[in-house]
């Protein structure tokens, strides 16, 4: 094994050949930015406040979004970025166990979900988890995401059955389980309060929350995609008792629907906000909403690349308290990942064997990725690529 330094990174030579570089990157309150090369008067005060360590304001999140001179935005992101994780790039190897679609919420954003009796209705049994489980493993999975529909006809015994089917493999597995909107489900059918279902389950072997549910926070937009969901307070709440349960979370933004400007500063200041107050957030997840099969007529054209650009920088710069954006290649395509990572993202998502939510709404992606393909996706952009597991371990 040698060692040899190029640009700040440490790359460490494995016998097999392979480099696998860790970041000698210290986190400092001070960021190097060109600002000179920044055309936007707006941006180059965000530039010059980032540069000095100093927080910016949600003004600062409006003007990034509106804002013309997309390269400054990248220049800025791309700075944060580089000082946080120098050219590291996380991805995972998981498993999906998108366990129902039944579901009685059926918001309007939604093509998973169906009635019970549609043709296309599932739930799956304990036996096809555990073969699902089995499989993953021998192809090498670290990490299993459970997330499902809200089925009146599952007790709290099946969610417990499923974790427990999952741990049967007897696999070091990061098991990423439940959305705040399923804890929350569970709790209403069981009696049982939140915060003792988030210590059961961790107890029973969930390591972590997936971030979704959040949708976007602004009530009168939520109100409109996803009207019978918890409430954007509901949601933030529960997201703080799974962090103090030392639960920790993602957290999703859903944009490309209905949403403005000021939804999304909105969404991401009570993000940062919560993030503040418990530090458990891992990354932020911002998801372009899909729209094929889905009850929202009235959303506006698909946005062109640059506002996705606009946005995963914003977040990048305004999210100064949240270790990771993460642009998954599955909601995304692989070509707008690659250039995300010159744009604050740090983490192109997984393998995701199995997915089914994203490609109910018409992703035309493929429906599961190899590594060989998202280490590949890494380096021709050129980052390294570190496999990780949801947990960044
Ligand atoms: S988004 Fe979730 S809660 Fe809403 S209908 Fe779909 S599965 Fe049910």
């Amino acid at each position: 094994m040698s060692w040899s330094h190029s640009l700040g990174t440490s790359i460490r030579r494995s016998n097999r050949g392979e480099c696998h570089p860790i970041s000698l990157f210290l986190m400092s309150s001070k960021v190097n930015i060109p600002i000179q090369m920044i055309t936007d008067p707006a941006l180059r005060d965000i530039a010059e406040s980032v540069s000095l360590g100093k927080r910016v304001g949600e003004g600062a999140v409006l003007s990034m979004l509106s804002s013309c001179d997309v390269n400054g935005l990248g220049m800025i992101a791309g700075a944060i970025r580089q000082q946080r994780h120098g050219r590291n790039t996380f991805y995972g190897n998981s498993l999906n166990l998108n366990y129902t679609n039944v579901c009685e919420l059926r918001c309007p954003l939604c093509a998973f979900s169906c009635d019970e009796g549609d043709d296309n209705a599932y739930v799956l049994e304990l036996d096809e988890v555990r073969k699902r489980v089995a499989v993953a493993c021998d192809g090498g999975a670290d990490e299993v995401h459970i997330v499902g529909a809200l089925n009146p006809k599952l007790p709290l015994d099946y969610y417990r059955g499923i974790v427990a089917a999952v741990r049967e493999s007897g696999k070091p597995l990061h098991v990423v389980g439940f959305t705040a909107t399923e804890y929350e489900y569970m709790s209403r059918s069981s009696g049982i309060p939140v915060a003792e279902l988030l210590a059961e389950f961790r107890d029973a072997g969930v390591n972590a929350l997936p971030g979704g549910g959040a949708e976007i926070f602004a009530p009168q937009t939520r109100e409109r995609i996803a009207p019978k969901k918890i409430s954007a307070e509901r949601w933030l709440e529960i997201m703080g008792l799974a962090h103090a349960a030392g639960l920790r979370s993602n957290a999703t933004l859903l944009y490309n629907h209905i949403e403005t400007h000021e939804d999304i500063a909105d969404h991401l200041k009570r993000l940062r906000d919560l993030q503040d107050e418990t530090g458990g957030f891992k990354a932020l997840v911002p998801l372009p909403f899909h729209g094929e099969h889905t009850q929202i007529s009235s959303r506006r054209e698909r946005p062109s690349g640059m506002d996705t650009f606009r946005l995963f920088a914003a977040a990048r710069i305004y999210l100064d308290n949240f270790d990771h954006i993460k642009a998954l290649w599955m909601y995304l395509g692989a070509k707008v990942v690659q250039s995300l990572l010159h744009f604050g993202a740090d983490d192109v998502g997984a393998t995701y064997l199995n997915e089914k939510i994203v490609h109910a709404a018409g992703a035309s992606t493929p429906r599961s990725g190899s590594e060989q393909a998202l280490r590949q996706m890494i380096r021709q952009s050129g980052f390294f690529p570190i496999r990780t597991n949801a947990g960044y371990e």
